[in-house]
């Protein structure tokens, strides 16, 4: 299925202008798009066309049976989607929109079966990237996008990425430049009358609870006693080349970890912060920002994990993060990511 993907770097991101209505038409005859959000790079195709949304899984290689966010233009269109709209995702709406919240609702079935995965829900935001909106309003129908990375890659952050991933399999990328949260959005079911975080991300529990009464985290995001699950045993989510050890304990632990496993003669790439790297002597690192505004390390993660080539290094030690704010978003990325958590207790 090897195809020209073509590149577009339109100068305004209006919905008239010729590169944005020549992806939307691509869109429209059941092709597929890859174009930027405010979290990461997105694969869209029209959601209400199951043909369309098949494209997505064939380019991705991504399992059925895990959903795709519909992304809209306006609230307008959620209406379209759903069969009502509880108060609660209307206030949310009004609050965080456009913005990295996505919203689970009962699906109305207009929602192709296999953007749901067969649920009866259905999971909606609406962007704030004014290149994803120009083009959502150009196509004038919701668009199915998930992350436009192979399945078990890290996310796009920036359109480099996506070729990396993508090209030669879909029909277009829309180039916007980096991405700015650099994370996926939060993923909330409102279907309850306690709505529950599914997945963290870039609109955090905290600001959630300033307009909510109640906001609970789904426990599989947490252990027993609300410690971490341990991470997956396989290179599932966001896995870089080599294989990703998180070493949690403080700094010193860290640089003892380094040390011993350098003695053994293993290629060790490190992804930590600035604090951190002022006090190592070594050469293969990635800075991913100050510990101090974990904003910054959400928007450079996932290029750090794409950095090290499995030729370079034969494992990556990754610093771990304070969880409050994106830092719990950091933390859950950073545990699929991983296969091996050392740590010092
Ligand atoms: P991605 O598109 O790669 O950002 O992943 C979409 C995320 O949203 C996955 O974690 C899905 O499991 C989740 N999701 C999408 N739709 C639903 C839904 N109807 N119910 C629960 N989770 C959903
Ligand atoms: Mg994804």
């Amino acid at each position: 299925m090897e195809k020209q993907t073509k590149l577009w770097k339109p100068a305004e991101y209006t919905q008239d202008h010729p590169d944005i209505v020549e992806a939307a038409n691509a869109l429209k005859a059941k092709d597929v798009v890859a174009f930027p959000t405010e979290t990461v790079y997105g694969l869209g195709a029209d959601a209400t066309n199951e043909e369309a949304v098949q494209r997505i899984f064939d380019a991705k290689g991504r399992p059925a049976d895990n959903p795709l966010i519909v992304h809209v233009a306006d609230q307008q269109q959620v209406g379209q989607l759903v069969t009502h709209i509880p108060e609660v995702a209307q206030l949310l709406m009004d609050t965080f929109w456009p913005g990295p919240l996505t919203l689970i609702l009962e699906s109305n079935g207009t929602a192709a079966q296999n953007v749901t995965a067969g649920l009866s829900t259905v999971g909606i935001r609406m962007p704030e990237h004014p290149l994803a909106l120009a083009l959502l309003k150009a196509v004038e129908r919701p668009l199915a996008a998930p992350s436009a990375n192979r399945s078990g890659r890290p996310s796009p952050t920036a359109a480099d990425h996506v070729i990396q991933d993508l090209d030669g399999r879909i029909a277009g990328i829309l180039d916007g430049g980096a991405t700015g949260v650099g994370l996926e959005s939060t993923v909330l079911d409102c279907t309850s009358d306690v709505p529950v975080i599914l997945r963290p991300g870039g609109i955090t529990k905290e600001k959630l609870e300033q307009v909510l009464p109640e906001v609970r985290v789904d426990p599989s995001l947490l252990g027993e006693a609300g410690k971490p699950k341990s991470p997956g045993m396989k290179y599932t989510h966001y896995a870089p080349e080599a294989p990703l050890w998180l070493i949690d304990g403080n700094d010193d632990f860290f640089m003892e970890q380094l040390n011993r496993y350098k003695s053994e003669g293993n290629r060790v790439g490190v992804i930590a912060s600035d604090e951190l790297l002022a006090k190592l002597d070594h050469e293969q690192v990635i800075s991913c920002g100050s510990r101090k505004k974990v904003d910054e390390i959400a928007g450079k993660l996932y290029h750090a994990l794409r950095e090290f080539k499995r030729s370079e290094v034969d494992l990556i030690f990754a610093e771990t993060f304070d969880e409050s704010g994106v830092g719990a978003a950091v933390m859950n990325r950073l545990r699929k990511a991983s296969v091996k958590v050392l740590e010092s207790h």
